[in-house]
């Protein structure tokens, strides 16, 4: 199987001043096409740095690409270091100086001297057209290592690599091709689900099933490769069915979907309407409900009743109830809900209340205590959940799980 190396240039993204997306989307794309990334290294705007990167990455893999440092200023480095890693000099391309210079004179301005650079690229190598930018990128084979060389602005990295890099790469893959199927769950732990899975997990397996985990939602990506799409595209669905039938209710949702997506669909389709009284949670529940478009056919109304006193005013909760549970208890989850349910007259009806920290925690009630209560036309359900995290995922997850218990009230 061909595999693949990513070698990302830049101070600013070991300075962390920019986020590394274009090694996340090269990771992405060569998956789909069934060229596995197997190492990835960044390096700062040093020639002798980006010639160890290079070397490294092509000690890992067949095919090599790189981003940054293409740009005309003294810190784009990447083509003198490329053609010292070559072990060649660079050469002027007239070609690549008129089109720079037209790139210019297309927008009414004068070529600074400084873009001259750009019209170099190692001798024996090929250029790579930039129709977005001035940078054109190259390509070049060393020891049957193959090298392609982009610009690290993501849009011109993203456009030269679709448009020139991608059938390349297709044709250097060979018979080997990829599937790959999504499966999202929540409402348990990552070690739960490994269990669960058991052997399926193992690594080197055929389909690689590869878990991870974000604010709650684990996602397991199954990854068929065979010789031909049809055989892996029938691996891929083999294995889907398969996990799913272990995992049972633990499975949301497909590809990208997310909670919020999946119950909004359920709640139109089922015609049903919902309203939200959210404390320790500040508003997140309705902003996820509402980022979905469309949520005007289910979701009325939000309250965030952060005070003891406007859960009283706005819901109704009674005060000696919650001087005498508290404001974070089940009986106020419950309460909330009642009261929203009530003032919305939605069919669902959602009370949160909890300790989202990082203080004001105590031994019987910890930083990361959540109740929730979910009213239908049946009652209350109210569950008490200890989530564990930092303040934002708290608070996210806390959301989350309600959206979680929404479903399953739904049987999605
Ligand atoms: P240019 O021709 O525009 O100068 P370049 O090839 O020299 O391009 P860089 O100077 O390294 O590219 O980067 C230009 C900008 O592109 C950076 O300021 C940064 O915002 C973005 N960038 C660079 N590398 C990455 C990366 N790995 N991931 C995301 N963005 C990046
Ligand atoms: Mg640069």
């Amino acid at each position: 199987m061909k595999k693949a190396s990513i070698v990302t240039i830049g101070n600013e993204v070991l300075s962390g001043q920019t986020l590394d997306t274009n090694a996340a989307y090269l990771g992405r794309k060569l998956l789909s096409i069934g060229i596995p990334a197997v190492s990835c290294y960044t390096v700062g705007d040093e020639v002798d740095l980006i010639v160890r990167g290079l070397e490294l990455a092509s000690g890992d893999a067949d095919l090599v690409l790189v981003t940054g440092g293409l740009g005309p200023t003294g810190d784009d480095l990447t083509r003198q270091a490329c053609a010292k890693f070559l072990g060649v000099d660079l050469q002027l391309q007239d070609e690549l100086l008129q089109k720079i210079r037209k790139f210019f004179a297309m927008r009414d301005l004068q070529m600074p001297e400084a873009n001259t650079i750009q019209a170099y690229i190692p001798t024996g190598a090929k250029a790579i057209e930039n129709r977005v930018g001035t940078a054109p990128g190259f390509t070049a084979c060393k020891n049957d290592k193959l090298f392609f060389v982009m610009p690290g602005v993501p849009v011109e990295m993203k456009q030269m690599f679709e448009e020139s890099v991608l059938s390349r790469l297709s044709e250097f893959a060979g018979k080997q091709a990829v599937a790959v199927r999504k499966l999202k769950c929540f409402g348990t732990g990552e070690s739960k689900i490994a269990e669960l899975l058991g052997d399926l997990c193992q690594r080197g397996r055929n389909p690689l099933i590869n878990c991870t985990v974000r604010a709650g939602v684990i996602t397991l990506d199954i990854i068929a490769t065979a010789g031909d799409k049809a055989t892996a595209e029938g691996m891929a669905e083999k294995d889907e069915k398969l996990l799913d039938g272990l995992l049972g209710e633990l499975v949301y949702g497909r590809g990208e979907q997310t909670l919020a997506e999946v119950v909004g669909k359920e709640l139109a389709k089922q015609g049903k309407t919902i309203a939200v009284a959210e404390s320790c949670t500040g508003g997140c529940l309705a902003k996820l409900l509402t980022d979905i478009a469309g949520a005007s056919r289910y979701f009325k109304q939000g309250w965030v009743t952060y005070s003891n006193s406007c859960k009283s005013s706005e819901l109704g909760v009674s005060a000696d109830l919650i001087e005498k549970h508290g404001a974070v208890s089940e009986q106020v989850a419950e309460a909330m809900a009642q009261g929203v349910k009530k003032n919305a007259g939605t069919d669902f009806a959602v009370g949160i209340t909890g300790i989202a920290g990082p203080t004001g925690g105590s031994e019987q009630k910890p930083v990361g205590l959540v109740y929730i209560s979910l009213g239908s036309d049946n009652g209350c359900e109210t569950r008490r959940f200890v989530i564990s995290g930092d303040r934002e995922l708290i608070r996210l997850r806390a959301a989350q799980t309600a959206l979680n218990m929404l479903r399953l009230k739904l049987e999605v």
